[in-house]
């Protein structure tokens, strides 16, 4: 019997929102230079990013991203399994990534500020921009490489590096099962004596939790 190319039980601990959310970002892709209002869900998304590391740190980039639940549930078929070059999680890099995107957007924005439609039009280009850098990369090496750098992301992580942190008990027996399932190759088991990891990058996705065999990961008042 052949097998199914496609089918929806690879990722069943994602749930329909997040596919969803993925099928949005397709949308916006697919029609944001069409319909130039749609580019607004760019800023939105960066905005709800960012605000939200106020509170979860980068519990936005795992669980309500558009483009993180893209590739959590669509691009989860075709993302490789090649670890990420350590330069894409570099300061220099990504602070230079950041600069060089929002001097991009100022310069294009200037062009014709007076009109919302031309906006809607440069929010969507960066979209498309960035999300062709992301498939590519997320192709060759793993699928949330794009993330190891995003902006909005780096920002989220830095404002909440100290909030909602993932703990880990001395059940652990750091086998490591946790950090193969991790998405952002962090390290998990080496906090054990903390009681939690200080991981600024860590998008709360929960995937090592649901990994971990001796139930040793929990989030802050779970
Ligand atoms: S999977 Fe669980 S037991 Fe294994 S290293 Fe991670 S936290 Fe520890
Ligand atoms: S440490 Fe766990 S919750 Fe954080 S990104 Fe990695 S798998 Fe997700």
């Amino acid at each position: 019997m052949t097998k199914p190319i496609f089918c929806i039980p690879k990722t069943p601990d994602k749930p329909l929102y997040r596919w969803l959310l993925g099928f949005f970002m397709i949308a916006i892709i697919a029609l944001g230079w069409k319909y130039p209002l749609l580019g607004f869900a760019v800023p939105v998304a960066m905005i709800t990013g960012i605000t939200g590391g106020l509170f979860r740190g980068r519990y936005v980039c795992g669980n309500i991203c558009p483009r993180g639940s893209f590739y959590d549930t669509f691009f989860s078929y075709f993302g490789g399994s090649r670890p990420i070059p350590p330069i894409y999680k570099s300061l220099v890099f990504r602070w230079g990534i950041m600069v060089l995107l929002m001097g991009f957007m100022t310069w294009r924005i200037a062009a014709n500020p007076s009109d919302w439609r031309h906006w809607g039009m440069v929010f969507w280009s960066i979209c498309l921009i960035t999300t062709a850098m992301g498939v590519t990369l997320g192709m060759i090496y793993r699928t949330r490489t794009w993330c190891a750098f995003c902006p909005v992301g780096t920002l989220a992580g830095v404002i909440g590096e100290r909030k909602y942190r993932l703990r880990i008990s001395q059940k652990c027996r750091q086998c490591g099962i946790c950090e193969q399932a991790c998405p952002m190759e962090l390290s998990i088991a080496r906090y054990k004596n903390e009681g939690e990891t200080p991981n600024r990058d860590c998008i709360k996705c929960s995937s090592c939790m649901k990994k971990c065999p001796t139930g040793a990961l929990s989030w802050p008042g779970g």
